[in-house]
């Protein structure tokens, strides 16, 4: 539930939590699996590669109403996920927005996987490989250090990348990267740009229906990647998933 972002006309990544519930609930009902994104990515490399009904829920940024009202729904579900965390300051955001050390630890506790997000949340592809080094292996060995354990999934901010910020990701230590939307298939070549699908909150609009059909996300990713490749071709550039 990053800050108020909205990718696209009419979606928002924020969710009311009793419409994260919903959610959680319309995908169990319909038969999808929730798995945490280490199985996830483990069942990718299943000759056959994953079932098209594994679910892994990621949140970013570490905001502390992801402790507050997404942790008892995860809870009361027996739903896994990722929180993907800022480990410094971020520009313009109190302190006490944030989950600090001990709602870190709890959600460890409860089983929850805590990934990395940098240390200040900046546009990555603008950076010296320096400063990645920094941000992103800094942003590891702080949380590594305040959970006592290996921190190995990361989400670049914003969703924005380029082939030097992945190659940082990569020689950290990482075994895995988020981007931010779309409905890519996920493969275990892709695991340093693994696509995410954000839905609306009652997932009643025309593009949630695609996306949980087998046949309609096949036929969005399809959209997406033409619409990808049209966007590097204008723009000259294979940064960013945005
Ligand atoms: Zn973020």
């Amino acid at each position: 539930m990053p800050g108020g972002s909205v990718p696209l006309e009419g979606w928002s990544y924020n969710l009311e939590p009793v419409d994260f519930a919903h959610q959680l609930e319309k995908l169990q009902e319909r038969g999808f699996r929730f798995v945490s994104l280490a199985n996830y990515l483990a069942a990718g490399e299943l000759p056959g590669g994953r079932s098209r009904k594994q679910v892994a829920v990621t949140f970013d940024d570490g905001w502390l109403d992801n402790h507050r009202y997404a942790l008892p729904i995860l809870d009361r579900l027996g739903v896994p996920a990722t929180f993907f965390v800022v480990s410094g300051e971020m520009a313009g955001v109190k302190a006490e927005r944030r989950m600090g050390a001990g709602e870190l630890r709890e959600m460890r506790a409860a089983g929850m996987d805590i990934g990395a997000h940098t240390r200040s949340h900046p546009n990555l592809a603008s950076l010296s490989e320096a400063r990645l080094d920094e941000e992103i292996g800094g942003c590891k060995a702080d949380l590594e250090a305040l959970l006592s354990g290996e921190v190995r999934h990361f989400a670049y901010p914003g969703g924005r990348f380029n082939g030097a910020v992945q190659a940082c990701v990569r020689r950290q230590g990482f075994a895995a990267a988020c981007g931010v939307v779309g409905a890519g298939a996920n493969r275990p070549e892709a695991r340093f740009a693994l696509s995410r699908d954000v839905f609306t909150p009652r997932m009643e609009r025309p593009r949630d229906r695609l996306l949980l059909h087998p046949v309609g996300r096949w036929l969005w990713r399809r959209g997406s990647a033409l619409k990808a490749m049209r966007k590097r071709t204008e723009v000259g550039t294979t940064g960013g998933m945005l």
